[in-house]
């Protein structure tokens, strides 16, 4: 192949230098969406991409555009790239990873010389992670069409400020905002580099993972109202634990979760909030998360709908009220299967061995894959662990990956 191999120096270099923008250094990676450091973040990769002779620009709800100019640039563009938004002590390569190898693989085009014909845009997306304002791929969802502006106002964070308020206080032109969908067939090709944050492909022993489905979540924010009272003066056949309610729940999604047909359906409630949260008192109320995910939706679907069926059943039975509220109800996304061969391809010429696998976590191409034909490349996470600070990915895997981006994208161009 012309191009020659990734840095693992570049790539060690700029995610460590990436890292330094941190609100949180002693314990991981904290880098939340429009704070100080993911500000500095997004200014030191736009120089970085500037440097490798890449054009910027930024759409109003802050997708970075960092484009390699190719021979005909009427053609549609080939995307790469992820996010450097993070969750609350994570690590420095959930995200970071992927718009790194970007650069580096847009770097190995332009020095290698050689002709592609359409233009190479590596894409920083706006926040990834829901940590700020409680929905993850702002910006793959706004240009998925999928959040338009009156719901970007109705988001706030948790200092009750909206997401338009916010982009409205550092410039972004709101009145732009309408511009940020991209229609099907504006994009040829979508690739993004990712770590697995799992650990399949360290158990198989191999550096790649090619992606043939990205799981699609379902969230729901659960409120039960019961009746608070003293846990000594009342009998148990006259409770209306709220409590137990959830305890209930949470029990009946792992029963569904582990009886579906599919053998990718995960749900979890991570987040329990209980009131008055006493020893000696009968909850009252309690607020939880409900997270289900599935490669398959129409599977995913059936669960919801048995779900919502005992929570039904259980409102009776226990005399309480459960209000259901969902937050999201995603597709999954199927890779295009041109580009994963282009990726197989890419593989076995560099006698590279890959998995070809189903991603459990959701990620920018999700909602790039509603507009885009996509795929995606892992490399492997150590120990599986990611969204903590002992999240880590060794550099001479995540240069393999680059190498395996840079020549699916050059090809891709000149198809
Ligand atoms: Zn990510």
């Amino acid at each position: 192949m012309v191009l020659k191999p990734a840095s693992e120096l570049n790539i060690k270099n700029i995610l460590e230098k990436l890292n330094t923008f941190n609100s949180d250094p002693k314990n991981g990676t904290t880098r939340i969406l429009f704070t100080k450091p993911e500000i500095e973040a997004r200014n030191y990769i736009k120089e970085e991409m500037k440097k490798n002779g890449l054009t910027i620009r930024e759409d109003s709800i802050g997708n970075i555009f960092g484009t390699l100019k190719g021979n005909n640039p009427d053609l549609s563009p080939i995307w790469t790239g992820s996010h450097i938004d993070t969750v609350i002590n994570a690590g420095m390569f959930d995200g970071m990873t992927g718009v790194v190898a970007g650069i580096e693989a847009a770097r190995l085009i332009k020095e290698a010389g050689v002709q592609h014909k359409r233009n190479i845009e590596v894409i920083v997306y706006t926040s990834e992670e829901p940590t700020r304002f409680g929905l993850g791929c702002l910006g793959s969802r706004a240009m998925a069409g999928c959040l338009s502006l009156e719901q970007a106002k109705e988001l706030k964070d948790e200092e009750g400020k909206s997401l338009t308020e916010v982009l409205e206080s550092l410039g972004y032109n709101l009145s732009e905002f309408h511009k940020i969908p991209v229609k099907k067939g504006e994009v040829f090709a979508a690739v993004e580099l990712h770590v697995e944050q799992g650990g399949v492909l360290e158990a198989l022993g191999l550096p790649i993972g090619i992606v043939k489905t990205i799981s699609a979540p379902t969230n729901f924010e659960v409120s039960v109202k019961g009746k608070q009272s003293h846990a000594g003066s009342t009998p148990m056949n006259l409770r209306h634990d709220a409590f137990l309610v959830c305890s209930e729940i949470a029990l009946e999604l792992e029963k569904l979760a582990k009886e579906s047909d599919s053998e990718d359906t995960v749900a979890t409630v991570g987040q329990v909030n209980v009131l008055p949260n006493a020893s000696n008192v009968i909850s009252g109320e309690v607020h939880f998360s409900i997270d289900i995910r599935d490669s398959n939706y129409e599977i995913k679907c059936k669960l919801v709908k048995e779900l919502m069926e005992f929570v039904k059943e259980l409102e009776k039975k226990r005399e309480v009220i459960i209000e259901m509220k969902q937050i999201n109800d995603d597709v999954p996304t199927h890779s295009d299967d041109k580009i994963v061969k282009i990726l197989e391809e890419a593989c076995n010429e560099k006698n590279i061995y890959y998995h070809k696998m189903v991603s459990g976590a959701f990620h920018d191409s999700m909602m790039v894959g509603r507009f885009a034909p996509i795929a995606m490349i892992f490399v492997p996470s150590k120990d599986g662990i990611s969204h903590s600070p002992d999240e880590w990915s060794d550099y001479d895997d995540i240069a393999k990956g680059t190498d395996i981006l840079a020549d699916a994208l050059l090809k891709l161009s000149n198809s």
